[in-house]
């Protein structure tokens, strides 16, 4: 055996990771409320007692989507399970899908439909702007035999909040099934799921949940359901399947795969605290820290990529400033004040960074610390701001809002 062979390798006796200030696009803050509901002891996936906790999941959900008769439940996985849960599930090979895309998780949802089989109609429009309605408008003209319209609510690459209530006005004229992408915006922004008519919508439970990563709470409308069950091929993925896992959230009950006993759990510790919370305040509470953090950006003279009308609470992206090593500032965030921001994604790789302030997250300490850290930092890489400017702006704002 070589000296790197894994088997080599000396483990270190305690498991040490560090306290990280996490104001990146997610994972985000996890509640000590949630990680203590994971300490739990385990139990089978079909006791009782774990039902009645799968029970409680579903309504919580339900709650939290704002709906009354959609089936909620949990998949195992992250929210890109959800994405492939949904367009596997109500697609089948050579139907009809219209993807909206102004970011990078349009086109994950696009790469995903083409596996599945599915015909792909790409609708490209700017990032950093909101999706127009009038290209999904003309492109339902041109293809009338679409199956589904797919969108994302909150675009956790460019900090655009979508809004929805057109873009599903449009897809129910033209008999479409309509699937929302709400995993930045779940339990940090509003998401009606009734009342705009939506048939599917998947999260993740490690952006405005405050739970780890590992599930990805859905809604699936009663319609969808009904396409699913009608379909004449079974859905290309097994485990995503959403009707076998909604047999076993729902009657009869049956076993599908194990359920992840301690990450659902940890999701009905994470809920019951949205709901404790309220979802108004917790929505206003985004918004306030979000203003406060914006303020704070534009006195170190950054710009914030979307337009005021456009901008996403839980995620503000800024322009790098002009010859500062984006690498450097955020290495230095985290090794020497434990704060973790995002990288931009895709065509914004290089160009922006991204503050995340996400459920557990979005909080007034961490929008001044992340400032001061910056405030410090940046003189340093040869880009000079006032001392204070951006924590007094914050701080004003704090105290208007
Ligand atoms: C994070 C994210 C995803 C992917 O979720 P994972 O949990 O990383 O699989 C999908 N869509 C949006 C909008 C996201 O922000």
């Amino acid at each position: 055996m070589t000296e790197s062979s894994p088997s080599a390798a000396p483990v270190s006796e305690v498991l040490s990771v560090p306290e990280r200030v996490l104001l990146g696009p997610g994972p985000s803050m996890v509640n000590p409320r949630v990680l203590q509901a994971m300490m739990q002891n385990m139990i089978g996936y079909l006791d009782p007692d774990y039902v009645l906790m799968l029970e409680d999941v579903s309504g919580l959900l339900g709650d939290v989507f704002q709906t009354g008769d959609a089936a909620t439940m949990a998949l195992s996985g992250t929210g890109s399970a959800g994405m492939e849960a949904g367009l596997s599930s109500l697609l089948e090979p050579g139907d009809t899908v219209i993807v909206c895309i102004c970011g990078f998780f349009g086109e994950r949802m696009v790469d995903m439909a083409t596996r599945v089989g599915a015909n792909v109609v790409a609708l490209r429009s700017e990032w950093g702007k909101t999706f127009p309605p009038e290209m999904l408008s003309d492109a339902l003209e041109e293809n009338p035999d679409v199956k589904l319209v797919a969108i994302i609510h909150a675009e956790t690459s460019t900090g655009v909040r979508q809004p929805l209530e057109d873009i599903s006005r449009l897809a129910r004229e033209h008999g479409a099934l309509f699937m929302v992408d709400a995993v930045t915006s779940l339990g940090g922004n509003n998401l009606s799921f009734d009342e705009w008519d939506i048939d599917y919508s998947y999260s993740a439970t490690q952006k405005c949940l405050g739970c780890p990563p590992g599930l990805s709470p859905v809604a699936v409308s009663q319609r969808a359901l009904d396409s699913i069950r009608s379909r004449e091929t079974p859905p290309t993925s097994w485990y995503l399947d959403l009707s076998l896992n909604a047999n076993y959230w729902y009657s009869p009950r049956v076993y599908h795969h194990t359920s992840p006993v301690s990450m659902v759990l940890a999701l009905r510790e994470g809920l019951r605290i949205v709901v404790e919370e309220g979802l108004e305040n917790r929505f206003a509470r985004h918004e306030r820290n979000a203003a406060a953090l914006r303020a704070g950006l534009e006195a170190l003279g950054m710009e914030v990529v979307p337009p005021e009308d456009a901008r996403l609470a839980q995620v503000t992206p800024v322009w790098i400033p002009e010859g500062v090593d984006d690498a450097e500032v955020r290495a230095r965030l985290l090794s020497e004040y434990n704060i973790e921001i995002g990288k931009g994604l895709g065509q914004f790789d290089g160009k922006v960074w991204r503050f995340g302030l996400m459920g557990e997250s979005s909080r007034a300490d961490y929008v001044l610390l992340s400032l001061s850290a910056l405030e410090n930092i940046l003189p340093t890489v040869g880009y000079e701001v006032a001392p204070g400017a951006a924590v007094s702006a914050a701080s004003k704002t704090l105290a208007s809002v």
